[in-house]
């Protein structure tokens, strides 16, 4: 396994941090999260880091309710694509009630 360059910087003889994508990527401690905002549909949380008493910014990625969104609409339009193939389609009809739509 390969362990990021700043756990360099823990003391010898001391247990190796967790790697964490909290971990502050000055010192390696563990963060306090302070607040989330995922407006733009990437998923940033703004985490305090108490060694160096610092905040940092953690990119977690594209949020959770846009992959969910996108995932949707996908579903959406391929049911949608199936029905105009075949009305009677069956999991379409079914796919796209539980999605809360009716055709
Ligand atoms: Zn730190």
């Amino acid at each position: 396994m390969k362990w990021p360059a700043w756990l360099k910087l823990a003391r010898p003889g001391k247990p190796l941090p967790p790697v964490s994508p909290t971990g502050c990527p000055t010192c390696g401690r563990e963060m306090i999260f302070v607040e989330k905002f995922t407006m733009m549909g990437d998923d940033r949380r703004t985490y305090r880091c108490n060694g160096c008493r610092k905040e940092h910014i953690v990119d977690f990625g594209t949020a959770m309710w846009k992959l969910m969104s996108d995932a949707n609409n996908l579903a959406i339009a391929d049911y949608r694509a199936a029905l105009k193939i075949n009305p009677d389609d069956q999991s379409a009809k079914v796919g796209l009630k539980r999605l809360g739509l009716d055709q």
